[in-house]
């Protein structure tokens, strides 16, 4: 981190701050130029509160020269991470494709979508049991007995889960899930991201759709300072002036987070178009941008789906992109 101090800052405040600086166990290299001192901090300086000295009379501006989000930076891990999932390989050349439905409905609907979604190709199912609507009137999704049918429908197609955590109490729900999606809407709910980086668990963490890339990879840090360093990424769209399509797809996320950091980086092309038919296209622009996976939602009969049927594909839409989105990846390696 560099401190610029205000011009003609007297040579007895600089050295208070020095001193302060020192007592947290930084050493200080001053440089003193003919318009403006500048200090050079060596050491760790991730508990430094920046606002406290920004607000400093003395202090000019800040600058930090590392990432704030130590354990999730390339600089400090130059390998790609790849998470395991049960024998699902997520990063460092592995992609991999999560589908299912947005929520479990029922298991004749879980089941057979499960089915499908093998057959074709999917590496990992997914299924909302507790589902954040924005309406409370809205289908809340099926709680604990989704997660039953979810470990069932593991049982029959071998296929590991995904599915939603939304309050932490439901923790041991999740204790033969696979993959623990923190959801969009849940991204800097802290004291969950808390909880999550005590488990020897892979977490999927959405963006949320207001979020900087900077304030996603804290997030993840959060994760990972507990411990727990199987984190895989999902740009997921996010909020802009656009309304034609429920969010905006920030592609270039992709390529800024595969070179900011080591962890994988999957795309939610459902929730980022909200519309069927972009599905498949942005899944393959994902693919070619060097994306380690997507997350689909599948439905048998979309028009009848009890939540997000406008943007999933059907089983055969989905069996058509899965031949795509394998010409793509070859024809970009
Ligand atoms: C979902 O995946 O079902 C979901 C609710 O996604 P997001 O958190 O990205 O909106
Ligand atoms: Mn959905």
């Amino acid at each position: 981190m560099v401190i610029i101090v205000k011009h003609r800052t007297g040579e007895a405040q600089v050295d208070n701050l020095v001193k302060w600086l020192e007592d947290k166990n930084l050493r200080v290299q001053k440089t003193v130029g003919e318009f403006q001192t500048i200090l050079g901090l060596i050491g760790d300086t991730s508990k430094l509160d920046e606002d406290v000295i920004r607000s400093m009379g003395i202090v000019e501006d800040l600058r930090r020269i590392q990432k704030p989000y130590k354990n999730a930076s390339r600089d400090f891990h130059p390998d790609d991470t790849i998470v395991d999932v049960n024998g699902v390989k997520v990063g460092g050349g592995n992609f991999a494709i999560i589908a299912g439905p947005c929520s479990v409905e029922s298991e004749e609907q879980l089941s057979f979508t499960a089915e499908q979604v093998k057959e074709f190709g999917a590496d990992m199912l997914r299924g909302g049991a507790f589902k954040p609507r924005t309406s409370p009137y809205s289908f809340q999704g099926m709680g604990e007995e989704g997660i039953q049918l979810l470990l069932k429908a593991k049982e029959v197609t071998g296929l590991p889960i995904v599915t939603e955590i939304m309050d932490p109490e439901h923790l041991p729900l999740f204790k033969n899930v696979d993959v623990i999606q923190v959801g969009a809407r849940n991204m800097q709910n802290f004291e969950l991201l808390k909880k999550l980086g005590k488990l020897n668990k892979p977490i999927l963490l959405k963006r949320g759709f207001s979020s900087t890339i900077e304030e996603f990879l804290m997030s993840a840090e959060y994760i990972m300072a507990g411990g727990n360093g199987n984190v895989i990424l999902c740009e997921r769209g996010i909020r802009t002036f656009e309304t034609y399509t429920r969010n905006t797809l920030d592609l270039l996320a992709v390529s800024v987070l595969k070179q900011l950091t080591h962890l994988p980086v999957i795309v939610d092309p459902s929730h980022a178009t909200g519309i069927a038919q972009y599905v498949a296209p942005m899944s393959l622009a994902s693919a070619a941008a060097g994306a380690d996976g997507l997350i689909i939602e599948v439905h048998h009969d979309p028009a009848h789906a009890l939540c997000d049927g406008p943007q999933s594909l059907t089983p055969l839409q989905f069996k058509e992109l899965r031949g795509k989105v394998d010409k793509v990846l070859a024809a970009v390696k």
